[in-house]
């Protein structure tokens, strides 16, 4: 058996035609979708996906700005100056690059986004929306996902879905939406974490596997029931000896897996392009509602 590759690029491409015609009206309407970025300190991983995501909003005619501080900034000056952007009109979205730096109190600066800009879906209105089954704005790489398995057609309902990884951004959204009453949700899902005991034990039930840990090469195809979809959104620098000095590898041992899994996201090109797009949606969709609602200043 060969194991499909599901390909984020081609996925991503899919969607952004109707983010497009979505940008193009707004945009009859003297409206341009802008995000507000918020980069403290200078972890590379963020810099990179930063100025990916400025890539992808200039190339689709929206308006994108970072802001950047340094380590040494205040929790203070960082939440001031968010308060300003959540009244500012020309910013329909605002993100804060995570991680921040030890020293700051993530919730905190999270908690201070206006839930109306809060593109990256993290303010607790919103997780509490998403909890209920109505949600607003739903964390990108989840909902990345979700759009992911609806173009390759790999159906939810009644499947064994084991998720290992149970962040505010990945794992507990992804929980949330594919345990719910609806079209891409009504599975049974198990969230696994660090303090999970004999984690194989549950991937090899798994008729879908969503890796987000953060551990090279974690899952091998040992830990696997033939035919399993893999979702594998881990992200790792693996040191090498090219110019770039590194490569890019998922949290699953891509090669063991083939004829084994029936599909796998491969790392780079599955859920990162998606995650990029899902963002673009979500500030299209912020500027949408703050067409109807008009300015929250
Ligand atoms: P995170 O906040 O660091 O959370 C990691 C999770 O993995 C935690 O729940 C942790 O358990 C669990 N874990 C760690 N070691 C484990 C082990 N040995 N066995 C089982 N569970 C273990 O990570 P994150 O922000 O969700 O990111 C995870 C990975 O996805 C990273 O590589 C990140 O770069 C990548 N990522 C990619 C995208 C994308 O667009 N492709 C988006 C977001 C994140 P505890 O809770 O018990 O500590």
């Amino acid at each position: 058996m060969k194991t499909k590759i599901l390909d984020g690029n081609e996925v991503a491409k899919f969607l952004k035609k109707n983010i497009s015609e979505q940008i193009s009206s707004l945009k009859n309407k003297n409206l341009i979708p802008g995000l507000a970025a918020i980069l403290v300190g200078s972890n590379p991983a963020s810099r990179v996906y930063i100025k990916n995501k400025e890539k992808v909003f200039l190339k689709h005619n929206c308006f994108t700005k970072t802001f950047k501080f340094s380590e040494d900034s205040s929790e203070k000056e960082i939440i001031d100056f968010i308060e300003r952007l959540n009244s500012d009109d020309t910013y329909h979205g605002i993100l804060v690059q995570l991680p921040l730096p030890k020293k700051f109190n993530t919730k905190k600066i999270l908690h201070s986004v206006s839930p109306y800009k809060d593109v990256d879906g993290f303010h607790p209105l919103n997780s509490g929306l998403l909890i209920e089954g109505n949600p607003n704005f739903i964390p990108c790489t989840p909902k990345g996902i979700l759009e992911l398995l609806n173009y390759y057609n790999i159906k939810t309902t009644s499947k064994n879905i084991v998720i290992i990884g149970r962040s505010n951004i990945v794992g507990k959204p992804m929980f949330s939406l594919l345990s719910q009453n609806f079209e891409f949700g009504n599975a049974t899902v198990t969230l696994c974490h660090s303090k999970t005991k004999n984690i194989s034990s549950f991937t090899k039930k798994a008729d879908i596997l969503i890796v987000a840990v953060g551990v090279p090469n974690m899952v091998d195809a040992k830990m696997l029931k033939k035919d399993v979809d893999i979702i594998d959104v881990g992200i790792n620098r693996v040191n090498d000896n090219t110019k770039k000095g590194y490569h890019l590898v998922g949290d699953v041992n891509f090669n063991t897996v083939m004829g084994i899994a029936n599909s796998i996201t491969p790392v780079p090109g599955g859920v990162g392009p998606l995650t990029i797009t899902m963002l673009l949606h979500n500030t299209v969709k912020a500027c949408r509602l703050f067409c109807t609602r008009g300015s929250i200043g």
